[in-house]
């Protein structure tokens, strides 16, 4: 592969490929065998390296753990049947990382450096992409504090790496989700767009009340009114009603702008369905419900790219949505989707990235 930057490479004496169980992975278990790292000190980013995977060493000052400055993106590699490697919008979760960067006063990182970074690391841990359809090489590029310092400031040295995790048919049953309107997730003015490691912690306890009342996820509403729907879980969420597409819209700041999102919106307008970015109330979505309206509703995101809701409680009701064979729209995109992703059809709109 060819790149520009300098990167020293130290490969693992030892792979762990042979003991991994590709007919059973476990989301998130089975690590690669090497990891991208790069510093920042004195002002930019050096020592580009690939490492075997292996602890880190942290002074317990260290700034992340008691202040919180951590970022990351969540993204897929794919494998065709020529064996081939193909990135899904790798470049999109290179500038989401920077516009989470800017908000938690961490440094951005170079397009390059995050790019031949990966790519450098995806060719040497190859034989880690699965080649299975529905399956893939999930990659988690993050950035964190590492100043051994407990004032209260944005810390002068951070650490960027990329480790990769083989992962497999993420499909996931139809999910039951509770309308939220007590807690937040994010208000506006606050870190919501930005996929931050905090906003992951303070959404843990909600979702585990949700989860003893039977509900797999919640759906969020927003922090001043409760009134509009925003998120489900750690995905966007979409309403299909009167064959129209409604997802919230972004300029709020307090939805995290998922690519997905944008690909599934971008597929749907393609195929002549009305879309509609803005927030449904939770009146409507009851409305909706009562009436039978609510054709399909769904989150999106990189690990599942569509979950299917069948079940969603609202004011004390648990409302059943039609069931699975009724799924047109979202069915149809997530076809659409892979057959983007594993290299089916033409990349026509710029998506793929393959080597
Ligand atoms: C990552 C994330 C999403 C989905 O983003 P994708 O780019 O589609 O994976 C949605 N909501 C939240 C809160 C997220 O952190």
């Amino acid at each position: 592969m060819k790149t520009t930057l300098q990167i020293n490479i130290t490969k693992t004496s030892k792979s762990r490929l042979q003991e991994t169980d590709f007919d059973n992975l476990v989301f998130g278990k089975s690590i690669s065998d090497h990891m991208f790292v790069a510093d920042y000190k004195n002002g930019e980013w050096t020592d580009l390296r690939i490492e075997p995977y292996a602890p880190l060493h942290l002074m317990p000052a260290n700034s992340t753990l008691h202040y919180g400055q951590s970022i990351f993106e969540g993204m897929k590699a794919y494998k065709n049947e020529a064996g081939e490697v193909l990135l899904f919008r790798a470049d999109a979760n290179q500038k989401r990382l920077n516009e989470s960067a800017v908000r938690m006063c961490i440094p951005e990182i170079p397009a390059e450096i995050f790019m031949e970074g990966l790519t450098t690391l995806l060719d040497l841990d190859r034989a880690w992409i699965p080649n299975k359809l529905g399956h893939s090489l999930y990659i988690r590029p993050f950035i964190f504090a590492t100043d051994d310092y407990l004032g209260v400031r944005p810390s002068e040295t951070y650490k960027f790496m990329i480790f990769t995790c083989p992962v497999g048919d993420y499909y996931s049953k139809p999910v039951s989700v509770k309308v939220e309107q007590k807690y937040t997730r994010a208000a506006e003015g606050g870190t919501g767009f930005a996929k931050a490691a905090g906003n992951y912690a303070a959404s843990l306890y909600p979702a585990l009340q949700a989860q003893k009342l039977g509900y797999d996820q919640l759906l969020w509403t927003d922090g001043k009114t409760h009134q509009n729907i925003e998120e489900s879980g750690t995905m966007n969420v979409m309403f299909m009603i009167n064959d129209t597409l409604i997802t919230a819209p972004t300029h709020t700041g307090t939805i995290l702008k998922g690519i997905t999102r944008d690909s599934v919106l971008k597929i749907a307008k393609e195929m002549g369905y009305t879309v509609e970015e803005r927030f449904l109330t939770v009146s409507e979505l009851e409305n909706a419900l009562k009436k039978g309206a609510l054709q399909e509703a769904f989150g999106t995101g990189t690990a599942a790219t569509i979950a299917h809701i069948a079940t969603i409680h609202v004011n004390g009701t648990d409302y059943e949505l039609p069931a699975k064979p009724s799924y047109a729209f979202s069915h149809q995109v997530l076809k659409k989707l892979d057959d983007i992703k594993y290299g089916k059809v033409a990349d026509t709109r710029g998506w793929i990235m393959k080597f």
